[in-house]
């Protein structure tokens, strides 16, 4: 368990921090399509800051990768933003103008950010089929989903839902049946069955094949067409796939964003990885 972090008193003295930084500061421009903005955010564990300043925005219905060494902050971020880890202070902003500070981890979810852990976690004893008829139930719990019956609109969204992940064969097959890779997709599945607008992934293709690791960036692209994608991931040629822009973390903080070749040509991040 992590340990209780108090929450922010207002959000004037932030911004005060966040000016302070001055010219360092990588304080993000507003565009007015962004759906989440992310502003002198900092998280520190018994002194230690996991997360220094961070400021960031993702625009809708964009793909975006983010890197770092290990311990760069980039779980944390992610608990910052689902409401699992308070920060000491800094905005947290959603849709433009819901602060996220002031829900908890059930109702950021209900908002409309859906958030994968690194290990699938699908019910392995349930079909597949089953398994997205849970999710779709959502809030309503597994009861009313078992007992109550789809209609056909329902049944289409899911079957439509398979076939994008090219699961529709395996659909009266047990969950615990399938391949890592697989798993991995039906659970991608069950988080859009309760229509996020921003959905979070962490470390999607850990573990997967090649194959499932190319069709994994296809089927992100595809997602992100009509929703907003943030994908942590340590696979450089899985990055590089994805063709989108990439935000690099370290120590707490965006040392530099841009597309893949921008990043990897520029001077910090390089020395960074490399540790020169
Ligand atoms: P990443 O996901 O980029 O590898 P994390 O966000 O997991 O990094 O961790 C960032 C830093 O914060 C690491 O140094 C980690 O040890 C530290 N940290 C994360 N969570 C806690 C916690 N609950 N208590 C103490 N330190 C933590
Ligand atoms: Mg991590």
């Amino acid at each position: 368990m992590r340990p209780p972090v108090t929450m922010p008193m207002s959000p004037q003295p932030q911004e005060t921090i966040a000016n302070a930084a001055g010219a360092t500061s990588m304080a993000p421009l507003l565009t007015g399509d962004e759906i989440l903005y992310l502003d002198g955010v900092t998280v520190s564990f018994d002194g230690f800051r996991a997360l220094n300043e961070l400021s960031l925005i993702v625009e809708a219905d964009a793909l975006r990768a983010m890197i770092g060494p290990n311990g760069a902050g980039k779980t944390t971020m992610m608990d910052v933003i689902t409401g699992k880890t308070k920060p000491d202070r800094g905005e947290v902003k959603f849709r433009g103008n819901v602060d996220l500070l002031r829900y908890d981890e059930a109702q950021i979810a209900l908002l409309g950010i859906g958030r994968k852990f690194q290990k699938p976690s699908v019910f392995e004893g349930h079909s597949v089929f089953e398994n997205l008829e849970l999710a779709m139930a959502g809030s309503r719990g597994v009861w009313y989903s078992l007992f109550s019956r789809l209609n056909g609109e329902q049944r289409d969204r899911i079957d439509a839902q398979l076939e994008a992940v090219g699961l529709l064969d395996q659909r009266h097959g047990n969950a615990g049946a399938l391949s890592h890779g697989q798993k991995q997709w039906l659970e991608i599945s069950m988080l859009l069955m309760q229509e996020p607008e921003l959905l979070m992934l962490d470390e999607p293709v850990a573990g997967m094949t090649d194959s499932e690791t190319e069709r994994t960036a296809e089927l992100l692209h595809e997602i992100a067409k009509t929703h907003a994608v943030i994908v942590v991931e340590h696979d450089m040629e899985f990055v590089r796939a994805l063709d989108c822009r990439v935000t690099v973390l370290h120590e707490g903080s965006v040392i530099a964003e841009g597309d893949m070749d921008a990043v990897q040509n520029n001077e910090r991040v390089i020395e960074v990885y490399l540790g020169r």
